[in-house]
């Protein structure tokens, strides 16, 4: 937070300084094709971190339409420009589809309007559209700077000097619909609008006996479809990737009436725009209305979300992918040589990497090709390692194959909720034991955590018993943060009673999404917001990069009086500018004598005349609320995982009789960088940080950086994590 960040590594800093200099370059920016919550995000990262390396850059207003336009259409932007558009959804810049730049007459007028403001560095947020044209008009580039030379529109001494274009493309599209990253901008945004459809429609249906037929966006992707289905357990879900098989008409019927007998009140199914039988043909929401009205006289409803799915303001989960990718995006441009392909920035996991941008684009067209030549298998597996993941999970949670052909392995595991209750936990329980039972195990559920672990508060639980389970806050199984250690000797004799083979413990997640802070409106003011998250700081951290704040005081990076100093007078330069905001984020165990009342009361003192300062303790509505989609998924999905670790387990210690606990068959599942992984407990022992209940390493705290620069202050950003171009492979994202 200090103003030559003495804490960062050196090493790193003379690679930020060698590496970065924007000096003498221009760098055009614009959004195109159909807009998506988060491309502001992304502008104002571009923007923010291009002006902080030297460079010049350029808005291209209304996408390539602006650049074939030329005039004001290309206009410097400048620190303030894009203030206050991190909470805004659509692009401010505007986008637009563009005939004219299809031919090359139109991209010789947009490369005459570069070159005449030095512009040799392209930044294109939108889909694989626009992004094929970026890299069409990158390798056209040297032949159009000659024909510009021949009509005397240019000297050659440009011809020379601005050879070569530099191209980096970053994806929104809502639609999730591009291969190579795990995510695009827009669609988390996207699937909170469509789960908070779901979740209004199903307190209202809750009143009647009734079909919902909801259609969300996706012309050739299913993957809002898919997600929104997992994500509020849909009874049926249509998408183009994977057409139903034949017969699926009187299967969907049957599965909706044994709903009904079960006296479940409400049917969801779900279809994507783009949703099609194994023959092509669309299957539309119409058509599923009228199939179930006329087989089973069903009051059935159809919604389709349209545009309200663009719409709104984008989640924390797109502000900060956005802005990771705006930030890569302006290292890639300035580290691109002649000889590195036009790139895409693109996630996986939750690691930024840099992807060849044809290889992506060709990989989305092979999707295509393969729906339209009926080979749906590939189409999954093109769609990535998630996609396929996702469809796997889906269908093993969504139908029930009878008792008699899931053979029984005998083994009782157990699912507890422990520690503070988060969002996500339902899903996950949920989860559990849905593929538990599909494993052929006997589900246990313990009540009130350990405490009622030892009482002996444990029962079976079964598949329909957590219907409806994953849009619920908290914890219904019930959680209580008391430690096991004084009931070891309980709990050992509830498992010997209840023959627990295994234990699944579902806690210490932290609710990732629920902090969305915007303090715009009032003028002079400084917002300092309190977060939870005992002495970790993802939630401060994260937060303040989601709501573009100021700072982000956490335990993990200490700081003094000499910060706290150079912050308020930051501020207060700050005021002076048109920007007359400030949000700044206090951990809640950041530090033991810097409490927020003192911080608060620091600003005010020393704000006086200048700006007021506001407090706010987010207190438990952090922990409150429905689930994101986020949650739920990742709730859903590592439980699945978990369970599919026990069960195999299981069977590894089948038929040695007695069993004993191995290192590794005490495991912690989550994700690290790219991948889900199983750590032992006795390895992460190693890794944490017992007095303090942290990891000792943290992979988010270097995007710390990240949230200085953006905020205006000098700082180092270690790059040695990016600038590697990978290779897509459809097994590996
Ligand atoms: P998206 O980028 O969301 O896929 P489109 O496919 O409509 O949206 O593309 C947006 C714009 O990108 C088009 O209007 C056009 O200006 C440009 N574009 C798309 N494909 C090409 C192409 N093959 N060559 C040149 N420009 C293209």
């Amino acid at each position: 937070m200090d103003a030559d960040d003495s804490r960062a590594p050196k090493g790193s800093l003379r690679k930020f300084l060698e590496h970065l200099s924007g000096a003498g370059k221009a760098i055009g920016v614009l959004t195109s094709g159909g807009d998506a919550q988060g491309m502001n995000a992304a502008v104002r990262a571009v923007v923010r971190m291009g002006i902080y390396v030297g460079a010049k850059v350029y808005f291209i207003y209304e996408g390539y339409q602006g650049m074939v336009d030329g005039g004001s259409n290309i206009a410097e932007a400048d620190w303030e420009s894009v203030s206050s558009i991190l909470q805004v959804g659509g692009t401010i810049i505007g986008s637009a589809r563009c005939q004219a730049f299809r031919t090359r007459e139109g991209r010789l007028k947009a490369a005459c309007n570069l070159l005449q403001r030095g512009i040799t560095n392209l930044c294109v947020i939108g889909g694989d559209g626009s992004l094929t044209g970026a890299n069409l008009f990158r390798k056209e580039w040297s032949g159009l700077l000659e024909e510009l030379a021949r009509n005397g529109q240019i000297d050659k001494e440009a011809v020379q000097k601005y050879a070569y274009l530099n191209v980096v493309g970053m994806v929104g599209s809502i639609d999730n619909d591009f291969c190579g990253t795990d995510m695009t901008i827009g669609t988390d945004s996207a699937l909170h609008r469509i789960i908070e459809v779901v979740d209004a429609i199903m307190t209202t249906a809750q009143s009647h006996q009734r079909t919902f037929v909801l259609e969300v966006m996706g012309r050739h992707c299913g993957y809002l479809a898919l997600v929104s289905a997992l994500a509020c357990g849909a009874d049926w879900v249509f998408l183009p990737e994977s057409p139903p098989e034949e017969g699926w008409e009187e299967q969907m019927c049957v599965k909706l009436s044994e709903n009904r007998a079960r006296k479940k009140r409400l049917n969801i199914i779900i279809v994507a725009e783009g949703a099609i039988d194994t023959q092509n043909k669309p299957i539309t929401s119409e058509k599923i209305k009228e199939l179930v009205v006329t087989q089973l006289g069903y009051d059935t409803r159809v919604t389709i979300l349209g545009h309200v799915q663009r719409g709104g303001t984008p989640s924390a989960f797109d502000r900060i992918l956005a802005s990771r990718m705006g930030v890569e995006a302006v290292i890639a441009l300035l580290e691109a040589t002649p000889d590195t392909p036009a790139c895409v920035v693109s996630l996986n996991g939750n690691h930024a990497v840099r992807l060849p941008l044809m290889e992506c684009v060709q990989m989305t067209q092979d999707v295509q090709k393969a729906m339209d030549e009926r080979r749906f298998q590939d189409a999954v597996r093109l769609r990535g390692r998630s996609f396929a993941g996702n469809l796997n999970t889906y269908k093993r949670l969504a139908i029930k194959l009878p008792d008699d052909q899931i053979p029984k392995t005998n083994c009782n595991v157990a699912v507890i909720n422990v520690g503070a209750p988060a969002a996500g936990m339902n899903a996950a329980v949920r989860s559990a034991v849905r593929v538990g039972i599909a494993d052929g195990h006997r589900m246990l559920a313990i009540y009130d955590g350990f405490d009622g672990f030892a009482k002996g508060q444990i029962k079976e639980i079964g598949w329909t018993d957590v219907g409806g389970w994953t849009g619920q806050g908290g914890s219904i199984l019930g959680t209580k943060r008391v430690l096991p250690g004084k009931y070891l000797e309980e709990i050992a004799t509830q498992m010997r009673t209840h023959s627990i083979n295994a234990l699944l413990i579902i806690g210490g997640f932290e609710t990732c999404d629920r902090i969305k802070q915007s303090a715009s409106g009032t003028k002079r003011r400084v917002f300092i917001i309190e977060t939870m998250g005992g002495y970790c700081g993802y939630l401060a951290n994260m937060g303040g990069l989601a709501a573009g704040a100021d700072a982000a005081y956490i335990f993990e990076e200490p700081f003094d009086i000499r910060d706290l100093q150079s912050n308020v007078e930051h501020l207060t330069e700050k005021m002076k500018t048109t920007i007359q905001r400030g949000l700044v984020l206090r951990n809640e165990s950041c530090s033991e004598n810097y409490t927020t009342d003192f911080i608060y009361q620091l600003y005010s003192e020393e704000g006086k005349g200048v700006f007021d300062c506001r407090k706010n303790v987010l207190g438990h509505m952090q922990q409150g609320g429905a689930p994101s989609p986020f949650d739920r998924n990742f709730g859903t999905k590592i439980s699945a995982r978990a369970m599919e670790w026990i069960t195999a387990k299981l069977k590894e210690a089948r038929g040695r009789g007695k069993k004993f606990t191995t290192d590794d068959s005490i495991c912690v599942l989550g994700i690290s960088k790219r991948n889900v992984i199983f750590q032992p407990v006795a390895e992460l022992k190693k890794q944490t940080d017992f007095e303090h209940r942290i990891p000792k390493e943290q992979w988010w705290l270097k995007l710390r950086p990240l949230m200085k620069i953006l905020a205006k202050y000098k700082a180092s950003y270690d790059v040695s994590d990016s600038g590697q171009l990978e290779h897509v492979q459809p097994w590996s994202v």
